[in-house]
């Protein structure tokens, strides 16, 4: 889907769940991972995460898009805008719109850099840094830990 179709896609669900013609731009943005997509209060245009714009995601783009317009058209009415305010949580019910950015694996899994290996019950302690094993022992059984694995 390019940024034309999406444009058209959200005006006609603008139009179908909200009532009110959306009368600004939507920008494709293809480095968000942890965010469907965001409200500019700005210049009230919309950003949507390209990951969502493949066939397979179609039902979750539909619900980041109505997540999206209800930012957008409460903020232009003057009614609360924000995800803790009323009106945004009864709107967001109201057209089905998704409450959180849909899963769909683009978070990066936390790196750790040492692995550690208790010698007693071989419990593992990835760690960022390196630790001091004279001092540190596992924290189950008391054993030693030692190192196992680094990764650069
Ligand atoms: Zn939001
Ligand atoms: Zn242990």
């Amino acid at each position: 889907m390019n940024e034309n179709e999406l444009q058209k896609l959200v005006e006609d669900i603008s139009l179908k769940y909200f009532g009110r013609p959306f009368v600004h731009q939507v920008k494709i943005n293809r480095r968000m991972t942890t965010t469907g997509g965001r409200y500019h209060l700005s210049d009230h245009h919309l950003e949507i995460n390209a990951h969502f714009l493949v066939p397979q995601y179609h039902d979750y783009l539909v619900g980041i898009i109505k997540h999206e317009l209800c930012h957008y058209h409460l903020h232009l009415l003057g009614l609360g805008y924000q995800h803790r305010n009323r009106d945004f949580k009864v709107l967001l019910q109201k057209v089905g719109g998704s409450r959180y950015a849909p899963d769909i694996g683009l978070r990066k899994k936390k790196k750790y850099r040492y692995l550690y290996t208790c010698k007693n019950c071989g419990l593992k302690y990835p760690r960022m840094r390196k630790i001091n094993t004279r001092k540190y022992r596992c924290g189950k059984c008391h054993g030693q830990l030692y190192l196992t694995q680094t990764l650069s």
